[in-house]
């Protein structure tokens, strides 16, 4: 039986932390569903649409087998899950802060719907600090983020911040 799992984020931006999780999880399931949250409770810097043609972009490369997709979603991350035929859903692990979160999101869902199942993947060690917060946090303040985040990312944020230095400078 072909094992679907779904890797669901806001993913703004996608990063090497992201990367390294998908690939991973290529190497396990069957087929994996990258799923692009639209509207989490953060400030975003991209769209949604944005987003999802970063993370295809940077997978480019790994779509032409068939088993990897990305897809835009809003709404009950387990509803998505069912509509897709996805059992799993994979979860990246940093720290003690995202286990207590993960812990209770998962336990919730579990609750929601007996029937999906999380998967857990620690961050590799060279991705263990990195989040996307911290990305947009270090972009915005000028600093160099190239080698924490795919090379479309690193240019999309370059773009980003000349577009919005433009605007104050109206
Ligand atoms: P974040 O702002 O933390 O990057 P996302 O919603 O985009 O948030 O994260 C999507 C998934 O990727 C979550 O399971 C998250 O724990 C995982 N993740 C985030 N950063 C990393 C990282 N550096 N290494 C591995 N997994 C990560």
């Amino acid at each position: 039986m072909k094992v679907t799992a779904l890797y669901p984020g806001s993913f703004d931006p996608f990063h090497n932390g992201h990367l390294n999780i998908a690939l991973r999880s290529l190497e396990l399931f069957d087929e994996v569903v990258i799923a692009v949250y639209g509207l989490p409770k953060k400030n975003l810097l991209f769209s949604h649409e944005e987003r999802i043609r970063l993370v295809e972009t940077c997978l480019s490369e790994h779509m032409h087998s068939g088993r990897l997709r990305v897809v835009g979603y809003s709404g009950l991350t387990i509803e998505f899950a069912r509509k897709i035929g996805a059992r799993l859903m994979i979860r990246g692990l940093r720290n003690s802060m995202d286990f207590d979160y993960e812990l209770q999101m998962s336990q919730t869902n579990h609750w929601l719907a007996a029937d999906i199942e999380s998967v857990f993947l620690f961050a590799n060690a060279p991705h263990s600090f990195l989040s996307a917060t911290l990305v947009r946090e270090i972009t915005q303040l000028g600093g160099d983020v190239s080698a924490l985040v795919p090379s479309c990312v690193a240019a999309a944020l370059a773009a980003k911040k000349i577009e919005s230095q433009r605007r104050e400078s109206e």
